[in-house]
């Protein structure tokens, strides 16, 4: 019997490019997405003012709705927002750095943040380092969507704890918070783009950060325990 079906590498190749092209336009649709969304904000936003101290009924009822509809819109936001730093992970621009120079930046900008919240950052950065290659501007979002769960995972309060160390050739960042961790299938999902356990989550928090990770050629981990915490552990290779 003829087989009618195109040999295997060329079949790879053509769904590599449909792929490709799906994810380039999912890509631009988020993009397309962002003004009108803003537009409905603004407008919402001047509806709600206009709203606001209103006496009677009909305009109380209005003004509900009106902020059921910011609160949706804001979400909506967010997702896009999200979205985009997901598919933009794809080519990491990397350069020579030092990450306790990264780490160390962003913990002044972060504490503040966590301590609103009663959370208490704590260093724990290696004397010296070895540089790593890295994209700055995406693995400040990697230290702000792990440190952003972990706020999350602390409602009332607890401590952030941020390791820097080096071993076998690799530079390791840890994440430690002392938040209410994952059950087993939270665990097993943590990775899936849109898997959230949150009122108001995107699920793109960790799918974001695990490809930018592999776009640094790096490995990520996590051991977490419920009611107790979480750590997450990234290695990224010494640069050569
Ligand atoms: P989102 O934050 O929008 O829910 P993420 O991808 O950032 O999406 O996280 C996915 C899920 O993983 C969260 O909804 C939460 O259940 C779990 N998670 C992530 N980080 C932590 C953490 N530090 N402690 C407990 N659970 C976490
Ligand atoms: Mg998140």
């Amino acid at each position: 019997m003829p087989d009618e079906s195109p040999p295997v590498s060329g079949d790879a190749e053509h769904w590599r490019t449909q792929y490709n092209e799906i994810a380039a336009s999912a890509g631009r649709l988020a993009h397309e997405v962002r003004n009108p969304l803003g537009t409905i904000g603004l407008n919402l936003e001047l509806l709600e003012e206009e709203l606001r101290d209103t006496d009677t009924a009909r305009d109380r009822r209005m003004h509900k709705k009106v902020q059921t509809l910011q609160r949706e819109c804001q979400h909506l936001n967010l997702i896009v927002e999200n979205f985009l730093q997901f598919v933009r992970t794809g080519t990491a621009d990397r350069l020579p750095v030092v990450l306790n120079d990264l780490v160390g930046e962003f913990i002044e900008v972060f504490r503040p943040v966590a301590a609103a919240q009663h959370v208490e950052l704590v260093p724990h950065l290696a004397a010296q380092l070895a540089p790593v290659l890295l994209d700055g501007r995406m693995f400040r979002q990697v230290l702000f969507n792990l440190c952003q769960n972990a706020l999350h995972a602390m409602p009332d309060g607890g401590q952030l704890e941020l390791f820097t160390y080096e071993r076998d050739g690799e530079v390791v960042l840890e994440i430690i918070d002392t938040g209410k961790g994952m059950d087993e299938r939270t665990q097993s999902r943590m990775f899936d783009p849109f898997f959230t356990t949150k009122d108001g989550g995107t699920g793109l928090g960790l799918a974001t950060v695990q490809r930018i990770v592999m776009a640094h050629e790096g490995r990520i981990e996590c051991e977490s325990a419920l009611n107790r915490g979480t750590r997450f552990r990234i290695r990224l290779p010494v640069a050569s």
